[in-house]
Formats: structure tokens, C-alpha cells, sequence
């Protein structure tokens, strides 16, 4: 009997403690356990938002914000050929005439120096419109400029990039095809350009493959020209095709044609443009 007291004692001491407790430590409000929810004074304003916003615009105006590129463009060529003599490359003891003749168009009789010049003043105005800014080496045809001269314009004007414009010619007039010329790795004189110069001149000639409307001989590696030698900015020379090809000179003198081609290299550039500094 004593032992059942005893018993019962116990469990009722045992329940009153855990009321207890209960009520001592049972939350009063039950915030701790809903969703926090923000207050009035800690919701974002239209200003505040505004002010968010514009932060994210600005930062990625910044990552994507680039100088427009200075292209120097180059009209190969001129109207009257120079053939005094100036030096391959700087420091080079090998001479080189300053400005050759350039090749004539079979069925259109245009000289050269004429396309050059029609094609660099439309290439000039595409990347204008793209946002490029642009110089040109000449702008018409009754000019004396050494290549020497033409690279150090590109250099004086602190060009991003050096664009040479000409057009092929062959003894063998079937032969035909769009091609690039860039400087090799080996070249002794601007072995840092390189690179770059390669890449403008590969994306140029992805670009006009690509469009598959102009045949495509690829990509020759030169060191034997002053115009690239005496540069100090990437540089490539590109042949908009064969003047001596019947088809490829009535195609280069017609305008859609040509616009259509250039806008494929003014593609290049703007590759490269996205290219450079990744
Ligand atoms: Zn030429």
C-alpha cells in the first residue's frame, strides 16, 4: 500500500513538472517558426529598385563596353607605280620598289588601283555604321605613298588593326579565288603581331567561306612585304579575288556583289572585334 502512494506521488509530480516546463518554455508568439516576412520600412522602394537596376545595367555596360576599333584601311596600289627602292623591313638591308603597278581587270580594263579604292571606301563605310571608327591610307588615286608609308599611317594613327585592299591578278586567267595574306611566324620583323594578325585573317576567311557565294583559296603566309613589315599593328591583305579571271573581274565590278563580299569581311572584323582579349 505504501509502495502504490508512493507510485502515484511520483507520476503526479512528474506531470505537474512537465506543465510546467511547458508553460514556462512554450513560445508566446510563434514568429521563430513562420516565414520571415519582411517589414514595410525593409521592402525595396521604386528608388531603391531604380537605383538596383541601374547598378546592374551599368556593370554590364562595363563588361560589355569595348573602345570602338580604329580600322586602318588600305586601297592598295595608286595611280602612277613608284619604283625607288626602301627597305623590306626595319633594320633590313633588302630593297624593295615602293609601290607596284598592281594588275588590271581582263574584261573591265579597271585598273587595280581603281577597285581598291571603290572596294576600301565601301568596306570604310560598313564599319562605320557598325561603330568602327576608320581612317584610310588614301582616298583617291592621284597619290605617292610608299607600302612603308601606308604601314606607318596605320601606326601614326594608332589603328587597332591595318586592313590591306587589293585584288589578284595570274598569267593564267582561270585561275580565280578570294585569299588573305598574313605575316608567318617566322617573319624576323613583327613576330609579335602574329597572332593577331592571324586571327583577323583566319576570321575574315571563315566569314567569306561561309557565305559560299565566292570561291576560296585560303590563307598564304608573306614576310616579303614592307607594308606588313613596317607595321606595328595586326595586319592582313586581303585579294578580293582575279582581275585576269573574266568571272571574278565582272563580279567585283558589280556592286552588289562586291557590297555582299565586303560586308563577309566587315563579319571578320567584327569577330575579331569579339576575339580579341578573351
Ligand atoms: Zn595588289
Amino acid at each position: 500500500m505504501k509502495l502504490v502512494v508512493n507510485k502515484k506521488i511520483i507520476i503526479f509530480f512528474m506531470l505537474f513538472t512537465i506543465c510546467i516546463l511547458s508553460f514556462l518554455f512554450y513560445p508566446k508568439d510563434h514568429s521563430d517558426i513562420k516565414p520571415n516576412k519582411t517589414s514595410l520600412s525593409q521592402q525595396p522602394t521604386i528608388a531603391s529598385v531604380k537605383e538596383n537596376s541601374n547598378k546592374v545595367i551599368q556593370t554590364y555596360e562595363k563588361k560589355n563596353s569595348k573602345k570602338p576599333l580604329l580600322i586602318c584601311i588600305d586601297p592598295g596600289h595608286q595611280s602612277k607605280a613608284n619604283t625607288a627602292l626602301e627597305p623590306l623591313g626595319p633594320g633590313s638591308s633588302e630593297m624593295k620598289i615602293k609601290v607596284a603597278g598592281g594588275t588590271t581587270g581582263v574584261v573591265t580594263k579597271k585598273p587595280e588601283y581603281i577597285l581598291s579604292l571603290e572596294a576600301s571606301l565601301r568596306l570604310g563605310e560598313i564599319l562605320k555604321k557598325r561603330g568602327y571608327n576608320v581612317v584610310f591610307t588614301r582616298t583617291t588615286n592621284n597619290v605617292n605613298l610608299s607600302n612603308k608609308e601606308r604601314a606607318e599611317i596605320a601606326n601614326k594613327s594608332n589603328a587597332d588593326l591595318f586592313i590591306r585592299i587589293h585584288a589578284d591578278g595570274s598569267n593564267d586567267h582561270s585561275t580565280k579565288g578570294f585569299s588573305v595574306l598574313t605575316p608567318s611566324k617566322e617573319n624576323p620583323y613583327i613576330p609579335s603581331l602574329y597572332k593577331d594578325s592571324l586571327l583577323i585573317s583566319q576570321n575574315i576567311v571563315e566569314e567569306v567561306t561561309n557565305d559560299q557565294s565566292t570561291i576560296v583559296k585560303g590563307i598564304s603566309y608573306r614576310d616579303d612585304l614592307s607594308g606588313f613589315n613596317w607595321s606595328k599593328v595586326p595586319v592582313t591583305l586581303i585579294e578580293l579575288g582575279f582581275m585576269t579571271n573574266p568571272e571574278e573581274d565582272r563580279k567585283l565590278s558589280d556592286p552588289q556583289y562586291l557590297t555582299s563580299l565586303l560586308m563577309k569581311i566587315a563579319d571578320g572584323i567584327d569577330r575579331y572585334n569579339s576575339d580579341v582579349g578573351k
